[in-house]
């Protein structure tokens, strides 16, 4: 499945709400409040693809005011490593035992994807699949992520995925606060050299790491921050959404602000 169409009706599957799937379909010939066909039955012939297909129903940009980090006044004792390219930072992440997650870990999860990303993905921390293989988000939530990127016109290679952890802590639990701590040296540093355009903070931990507060998602969400000068969205986990569907359609809402966020 290449074709920008067929990932976007692929998407328009997986999210499956009601009003998603009648503005997209709406877009691709069919007037809003047709039929729309069962799952089951046969995909529609292709039509033309268009690229801009994530546009329609998204939401605007918010104008609520979001929070503002700027960076710390850094004195000589409290100067972060500056590793002088991403794979300096993974190389020191390989053999990184400054907290306790180095004990159980098979392999360390930098992060991986474009380093000239202008869109950048934050998790929460590797779960087994990415433990085994030592790349971020390639299990379940995964391929969800993966399949909301290439419904907004992008693949997995041209953004870049890291976590706010580099090393899977036990059973998945959510990583400590001395763990995050520990660890925030690396993804500051890759925040650095990337650059990015614009930072989506996948769920609570990556978004309380980022932002340094302690705050529900619901008033997190629909405002863009501003980390150190780059606009942030904070959305939903993507393993949340395979818990509760019902997430699904506002987390397609979030990307696709940030999404047109890439563009101004
Ligand atoms: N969940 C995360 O937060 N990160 C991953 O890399 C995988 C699952």
């Amino acid at each position: 499945m290449t074709d920008p169409r067929s990932r976007y009706l692929a998407m328009q599957r997986e999210l499956g709400g009601d009003e998603l799937i009648l503005s997209g379909l709406g877009e691709l010939g069919r007037s809003a409040g047709q039929a729309v066909a069962p799952e089951s039955a046969p995909e529609p012939p292709p039509a033309r693809p268009t690229p801009a297909d994530w546009r329609k129903g998204a939401p605007p940009v918010p104008d609520l005011p979001g929070l503002t980090i700027t960076a710390p006044a850094r004195g000589l004792m409290d100067q972060a490593p500056g590793w002088a390219s991403l794979d300096e930072v993974a190389r020191t992440i390989a053999t990184c035992e400054l907290c306790f997650l180095c004990k159980g870990r098979t392999k360390t999860v930098p992060g991986e994807g474009n380093p000239k990303a202008e869109l950048l993905f934050v998790g929460e921390g590797p779960g087994q699949s990415e433990d085994a293989t030592g790349r971020p988000f390639v299990g379940r939530a995964g391929e969800l992520l993966t399949k909301m990127i290439e419904a907004i016109g992008l693949q997995r290679a041209d953004v870049f995925i890291a976590n706010a952890v580099k090393c899977r802590p036990p059973q998945n639990r959510k990583p400590l606060p001395d763990e995050l701590t520990a660890c925030w040296r690396y993804l500051e540093r890759q925040i650095e050299l990337l650059h990015p355009k614009v930072i989506v903070a996948l769920g609570a931990t990556a978004a309380e790491t980022l932002l340094q507060v302690r705050r529900s998602l619901t008033d997190l969400r629909g405002r863009v921050h501003s980390y150190r000068g780059t606009p942030l969205v904070v959305t939903y986990h993507p393993a949340a959404l395979l818990r509760n569907p019902n997430w699904k359609k506002p987390t397609w809402d979030d990307i696709r602000i940030a999404r047109q966020l890439l563009d101004r």
